[in-house]
């Protein structure tokens, strides 16, 4: 959309993945194209024909951009990170194909961080390498958004965990290599000491998928997100990612940029709906004129374009935030972006929509799936709401009552305090002032 590399090499590399995007990964979408799909690594055929392309982004030097150097990462920084997922976001199959689709990307710096050596050589560079994918497994029938509602308990046996309890919309569980599961390891401990997190690998006795469950109007039993029973899942001493009680310690690891990159994402696919919105508006003939034509049309182009300028500035901001190592004002960034991206796709894709009709709600075009990744985008990784209470709570933080009876800015108060200032001038005479 708008150019704002300053590094040529780093831009002959976007341009290049634009390019790409569109010639070689739009057509997985159209083709691979089940529900969540592009986690189906077990689908040889469609693995077959991306493995060519995770190829050719290697050579370009793009792969699994988001690690850190010492993982295979370039080192970029958050601002060209979220640059290259703007240009992801517009595709299902994008992520895959340049190494950093979630949740695989988070749970491997978990591995990383956290893993046995025999769990990294097992897991981590094979998810690395994109040959696997894994599941991350926290919210509960009863609830997500509060973790003191989960019911999930690992047991210690001997010097095995047992787990049991239900879990919630894991998704890409039925495709996994392992996952990992948050569960309550001291139920009277403070939620800050109370859960723990475990690594379980596939084809562990007692993991049991209820159902997977599909996002609206995909098709039942197609779904990508399990509903799971762990049933006297047996897991060894070593299964457990971090120390005993910080399993929030743990999750925290996994969201680093990984925010930034979604609202990005979230970006890239809002910016389609508005190229989609303007081609109908110049294309679509009714009573007597173009569309374009008609005065609620250019209303709804101009709110767009000012509404993803400002997203995108947002957005850039948090990223260049977190570069220059200001903690503070990136977790404000990463607050502000999480509020605005399902406001942002849910605005510019309802207004594609309308524009373009019936065809605009039917599946024959991509918004129908943004409409429901909109809805989506305010509750994955915790609802929109508790996104609000925090980012407030912290601009709350440092502020201090005011010292009077009336607000600092009261302007009675205020013009009395300036009458006593200005004293001196407003008591001239005039012939102080002659
Ligand atoms: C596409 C998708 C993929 C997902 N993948 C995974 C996954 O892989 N693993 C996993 O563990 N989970 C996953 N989730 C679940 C996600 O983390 C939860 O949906 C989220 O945490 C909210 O939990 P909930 O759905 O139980 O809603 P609830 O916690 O029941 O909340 C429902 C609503 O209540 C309101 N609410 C809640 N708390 C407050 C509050 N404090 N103040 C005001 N209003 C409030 C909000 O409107 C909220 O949307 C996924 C969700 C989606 C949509």
């Amino acid at each position: 959309m708008w150019n704002f590399s300053t590094d040529p090499e780093f831009q002959e590399k976007l341009d290049w993945m634009k390019e790409f995007v569109h010639a070689e990964v739009e057509p997985l979408d159209l083709v691979f194209n089940e529900p969540g799909h592009h986690h189906n690594v077990t689908d040889r055929r469609a693995m077959a024909a991306v493995r060519p392309l995770q190829q050719q982004v290697r050579k370009q030097g793009l792969w699994a951009c988001h690690l850190t150097p010492e993982l295979g990462g370039q080192g970029y920084g958050q601002v060209k990170l979220a640059l290259m997922n703007e240009i992801l976001g517009g595709t299902n199959w994008g992520p895959r194909v340049f190494g950093c689709q979630a949740p695989d990307s988070g749970n491997a710096e978990i591995l990383a961080h956290f893993g046995t050596e025999a769990q990294k050589e097992k897991y981590l560079q094979p998810l690395l390498q994109g040959d696997i994918t894994s599941c991350y497994s926290m919210t509960e029938p009863q609830g997500g958004s509060d973790p003191r509602v989960f019911e999930t308990t690992a047991v210690k046996d001997g010097n095995d965990w047992v787990i049991n309890g239900k879990k919630w919309f894991s998704s890409q569980a039925r495709w996994a290599s392992f996952i990992i599961v948050m569960a309550v390891t001291d139920r009277d401990a403070p939620p800050s000491d109370r859960y723990s997190m475990f690594l379980v690998e596939r084809g562990t006795m007692g993991v049991n998928i209820i159902r997977n469950s599909g996002l609206a109007g995909e098709s039942e039993e197609s779904g990508a997100h399990a509903y799971i029973h762990y049933d006297n899942v047996r897991v060894p001493a070593d299964a457990i990612l971090g120390q005993e009680g910080k399993a929030f310690d743990v999750a925290q690891v996994r969201l680093g940029g990984g925010r930034i990159h979604h609202a990005m994402r979230t970006l890239g696919a809002a910016t389609k709906a508005y190229e989609m919105m303007k081609e109908r508006a110049v294309s679509r003939f009714t009573q007597g004129s173009a569309l374009a034509q008609k005065q609620s049309t250019l209303q709804y182009i101009a709110q767009s374009y000012v509404e993803l300028l400002q997203f995108r500035l947002l957005v850039l901001h948090a990223a260049w935030t977190i570069d220059q190592g200001d903690k503070e004002s990136g977790q404000i960034g990463i607050g502000s972006a999480k509020i605005m991206s399902p406001r942002i796709l849910q605005d510019i894709v309802g207004r594609a929509i309308q524009l373009h009709g019936s065809l605009g709600i039917s599946n024959e075009l991509v918004l129908g799936q943004y409409w429901i990744k909109a809805a989506a985008q305010g509750l994955v990784d915790g609802p929109t709401e508790i996104h609000e209470i925090k980012l407030a709570k912290r601009l709350l933080k440092d502020v201090k009552p005011a010292k009077g009876l009336f607000p600092t800015e009261h302007i009675p108060t205020r013009k009395a305090a300036a009458y006593q200032k200005l004293k001196p001038y407003l008591e001239m005479s005039k012939e102080d002032l002659a």
